[in-house]
Formats: structure tokens, sequence, C-alpha cells
């Protein structure tokens, strides 16, 4: 017998194992993407604000720094004849030295209708000087006595600036001109472009007034109402730009698309003139980040998960060689033992043929040496065996007869029919048979036979052997008894037939039937017994679907019980 070892795990198994595991690698690589991109963007976006706050500040700071100025130069006494007279020669050097000092485009005064009276590029081909800027807001705030403030394309120059202006008082506190700055934003401007970075500031109109971008300058963030339209034109705040609308699109407060691609956004607001700054942040930097991080933990994780799945395949099928082994080695065993077993069976039949031998021969060899001894005798006696030495010779043969009659139980039953007998007609039998061996042994025989027939389905030459052995053993016992009682009876009893056969003889010393009818075990003296009248006895009873009981009795004696079905019974 051989186990082919087979260590593969089976087809089906293997392909839904891969399949979870793909799965699960595709859940773990999918929210590890997911769960870094929220980070990484959470990161962008405080680097977006950030880097917001830092243009803001320099924004505020630019603004800021000249804030004050004009306030202070309106009450210079020079500025302030200055917006009396008529000719302004020396105010003129007086403001370009300033506004060269302090880094400022421009610095004029103007009269109350807005016609610039001196300024610091009186000099330059695009002198503000004798132009009228009184359509400026900043200028209309000023001479109302409000400190101006503005953004604009230059009405003159064509270049944006910040506008701040004052008013400018007689002693008396009447106001007789304005005084005006310009701060060239060109320079944040161009800061901004050749930073790298996207970031621009819209008005409180919401057009683009500075931008690292150039192409969005002067578009407008959202629609611009009438009014608002018509005051921009009114203050001819930027010349002639169309102010289109700004192409993008705001997802979330911190997402936004320009054009077609996204951004991480901030904004906030400036310190002056109802500004907003804006910051935009490419995220695809974040999706890089988010990705990058993806592969490098994906594939180490990867790796960890290859390796445990490579050592538990291992495990397994070390497990799995292991078990082969164990019933390989088993299965040897059981093949060991079917053997053993049959070699024990085939021994055991030697042993009983052995020990059957052995018993016929004995059982045999004491008549057959007596009948030659006859015979011899008869011979000596010149050849005439007389009438004693024939009943010698007879009983040597009944005793022979005897024996072959047990044995011969032992061949096939052949086709003895079945049929239905009852146990008186069995009874009845027997005793022509036995009739006289009771006498002989004088022996009472008691008999309480049921006047019903008691009929079993059976053999009746069977049937008559189990009462031969039964009665040949109660004479036996009763053999040494002083008054010895053999009892018979036949009754029926809850659907069965019950044969007894009881005696007052020596009894069974303590064995029990067990014991006494295996083969071969007698007390008898050899000639007498060979040892398998009970063993024939139970087999026969069983044959016929019964039991058979035996137990000492009251007096010492035994009782045998056969208990075999009723023939209306089975029927
Ligand atoms: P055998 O009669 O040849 O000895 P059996 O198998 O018929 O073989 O009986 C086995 C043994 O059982 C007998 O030798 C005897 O010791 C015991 N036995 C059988 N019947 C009786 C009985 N009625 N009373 C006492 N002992 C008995």
């Amino acid at each position: 017998m051989s186990a082919e070892l087979d260590t593969t795990i089976p087809e089906t198994a293997r392909r839904s194992v891969v399949v979870v595991l793909i799965a699960i690698a595709v859940v773990a690589v999918s929210s590890l993407f997911f769960v870094s991109l929220s980070y990484f963007k959470s990161v962008e976006i405080e680097e977006a604000e950030s880097r917001l706050s830092l243009y803001a500040r320099s924004l505020n700071e630019t603004i800021e720094r000249f804030q004050h100025l004009p306030s202070v130069l309106s009450r210079y006494p020079i500025v302030i004849a200055g917006a009396a007279a008529t000719s302004n020669r020396r105010l003129n050097e007086q403001l370009a030295s300033f506004s060269e000092e302090a880094g400022l485009e421009a610095i004029y005064l103007m009269d109350r209708t807005g016609l610039v009276l001196a300024a610091s590029n009186f000099n330059a081909p695009q002198t503000f000087v004798g132009q009228n800027y009184g359509f400026r807001p900043y200028f209309k705030n000023a001479l109302e006595g409000e400190r101006g403030q503005f953004f604009g394309i230059g009405a003159t120059t064509g270049r944006p600036g910040y506008f701040v202006s004052e008013a400018v008082r007689t002693p008396l506190g009447e106001v007789t001109g304005v005084i005006a700055i310009k701060l060239d934003m060109s320079e944040l401007q161009k800061a901004w472009e050749e930073g790298g970075e996207r970031v621009f500031v819209s008005n409180r109109d919401g057009v683009i007034v500075l931008s690292s971008n150039p192409e969005w300058l002067y578009q407008t963030l959202s629609e611009l109402s009438a009014n608002q339209q018509a005051a921009i034109a009114a203050g001819k705040q930027f010349g002639n730009e169309p102010l289109l609308a700004f192409d993008w699109e705001q997802a979330s407060p911190t997402t936004v698309s320009v054009g077609d691609q996204e951004f991480i956004y901030a904004s906030t607001r400036a310190k002056r003139l109802g500004w907003n700054v804006h910051y935009l942040l490419d995220n695809r930097r974040g999706y890089e980040r988010a990705a990058l991080t993806t592969i490098i933990f994906g594939g180490v994780l990867s790796v960890l998960l290859a390796f445990a799945t490579f050592q538990r395949s291992v495990r397994i099928k070390a497990a799995l060689r292991a078990s082969q082994a164990d019933r390989a080695q088993l299965l040897a065993a059981n093949a060991e033992i079917n053997l053993a077993q049959k070699e024990l069976a085939r021994r055991s039949k030697l042993a009983a043929l052995g020990q059957l031998s052995a018993s016929v021969t004995h059982e045999l060899g004491q008549p057959i040496s007596a009948m030659r001894n006859y015979l011899t005798a008869a011979e000596l006696d010149g050849d005439r065996m007389s009438g004693k030495t024939l009943d010698k010779l007879s009983a040597v043969v009944s005793r022979m007869e005897n024996i072959t009659r047990q044995l011969r139980f032992f061949t096939k039953p052949g086709d003895e029919a079945l049929e239905i007998v009852s146990l008186q007609d069995v009874l009845a039998g027997v005793m022509t048979l036995m009739e006289h061996d009771v006498e002989e042994a004088q022996v009472h025989l008691e008999q309480d036979i049921a006047a019903r027939p008691v009929r079993v389905f059976g053999n009746r030459l069977r049937l008559e052997q189990v009462l031969v052995n039964l009665m040949r053993n109660a004479l036996a016992a009763l053999e040494t008894i002083e008054a010895p009682v053999l009892s018979v009876s036949i009754r029926e009893d809850a659907g069965r037939a019950i044969l007894r056969i009881s005696d007052n003889g020596i009894g069974f010393g303590g064995r029990e039937l067990q014991q006494m009818q295996e083969p071969f075990h007698t007390t008898r003296a050899s000639g007498d017994g060979m040892g398998l009248g009970l063993s024939i006895t139970a087999e026969i009873v069983k044959e016929h679907s019964g039991f058979l009981t035996a137990h000492q009795n009251e007096k010492g004696g035994a009782d045998f019980e056969v208990s075999i079905p009723l023939a209306e019974e089975i029927a």
C-alpha cells in the first residue's frame, strides 16, 4: 500500500487566497494613498497659509511706509505756499529731491481743481505738471478733508501705482490744494513675478491689481456691477484694460482651479483699501508626495507580506508533509497488523486442527487398540469369535460411532430442510434412543410436557442432537449420585418454546457456561467425552435464533434451558 505524497495546495483554494490577498492589497494601498494625501494636503495648506502671510506682510509694509508722508508734506510752509503760488520752481526741485530720497515715483501738488501745480517729475517728458487729476477719487477724498488712498494705472505714465493724498490747508484751515504721492508698485510686482510662486491681490471690486502672473492682472474675480463699472471708468482707474473675468473656480475653501489646474488656496485681507491677498499652491505636489509615500510604504508592506506568506506556506507544507508521513506510517502499521492478524488466524486454525487431531487420535486410538486386542485374542482362540467378544466389539464400535457422530456435526449442514417441528416430537424421537441408557443408569425420569404441541421452525435431527447432548451430560453428572433424577420439561412462555433439562447431579463446581461450552473443555474420562457436546448444542440453538442458559439448581445439580422462538411467532 503506498500513499501519494501530495504537498501542493488545491488550485481553487490557492486562487481564492490570491484574490483575497489582492483585494487586501488594493484596499491597503488606496487607504494608504488617501490618508497620506489628506496628510500632505493639510501640510500644504499650512505651507500656503504661511507663505500667504509673508506676502501680505510685505505688501502691508510697502503700503504702510508712506501712509503719513502726504500728511507731513501738507504742513510744510513751502507746500502751503506752493498751493497759492503761480511759479513753483523751487517747490518742484524740493519735491524731486524728496521723491528720490523716499524712493517714490512721484510727489505732486494740485490746486482745488486737480490741476498739478508742482511735481517731482517736473523735468520728465511725462511730467504731471499741468495735468489735471480732478477726476481721481483720491483727489476728491483729500479735497473733502479725508486721506485719499487709491490704486490705479497712471493716467499720464500708464504705470500702475498706489496713490495717497492729503489736503493742503492755510493756517486758517482753508483747503487750498491737495498733495499726493505715487508709489510705484511695479517693483513689488516684478519681485513677485520672479519669486516663481502664485500670488495675487484683488481690490474691493474684485479686480486683480497685483499678480505674480502678469496675465492675470486686471481680471475680475467676480462680475462687476454697473455702478462699479461706472465708478472705475470715472476714476480712469484701470486705463483701457478690458477687465476680463478671471478663469477660476473655488471648489472648497482650500481648493481652487485656475483653467484646468488645481491649486491649494489660501487668502487673507490686506491692511488697506479692502484688498485681499490670494495665494495658490500647485496641488500636484501633494499628490506626488502621497504617491511616493504609498510606493515606499506599499513596497515595504508588500515585501513583508510576501515574506510572511512565504513563511506561512513553508510552515503549512512542512505540517502537511509531516501529517502525510504520519499517515503513511499509519497505513504501514495497519498493513502489518492485517498481516499479523492473518498469521494469527492461520496459526489458531492450525492449533485448533492440531488439538482436534490429537483429540480424535486419542479418542479413536483406545477403541482401535481394544478392537485389535479382542481380534488377537479371537485369533489365539482358533479364529473363533465367542458371543462375549462380539458384544465387546460391538460396544467398542458404538463408542467409535458416538465419536464420529459428534465430529460429523462439523461437516457442512448441507441442505437439511427446515420445517415446523414440535418439541414433543423431538423428545419422542430422542427417547427411543435414550430410553435404554436411562433405564440402565437407574435414573428416575420426570417429565413435565405441555399438552399442546410446542412448535418451532427448525431441523428435527439437529434439535434431537441438542436434547441427546443435554441428556447425556445429565446422565454423566448423575453417575455417582444415589437417587438420581432427570427432569425434562417442554412449555411455552411469552412467544418462546422452552426446553428444560435438570438433574440433581454433581453440578458445575463454580464454572460458568461460557467456560463449559468451550470446544474440548471436558471433565470426563477419555473415551467418555471430547468436550464438544455443549459447544455443538450452543451452536445449534443459535442456528434456531435461540439461546442456551445454564445455572446450578438448589439441589446442587444443573439446570439447562433452551429458548427458541415459537414457529407461530416467526410466521
Ligand atoms: P463432554 O460431555 O464431552 O465432556 P460437553 O461439552 O458436553 O463435553 O461438556 C463439557 C463439560 O461440562 C463436561 O465435561 C462437564 O464437566 C460439564 N457439564 C456438562 N453438563 C453438565 C451437567 N449436567 N452437570 C454437571 N456438569 C456438566
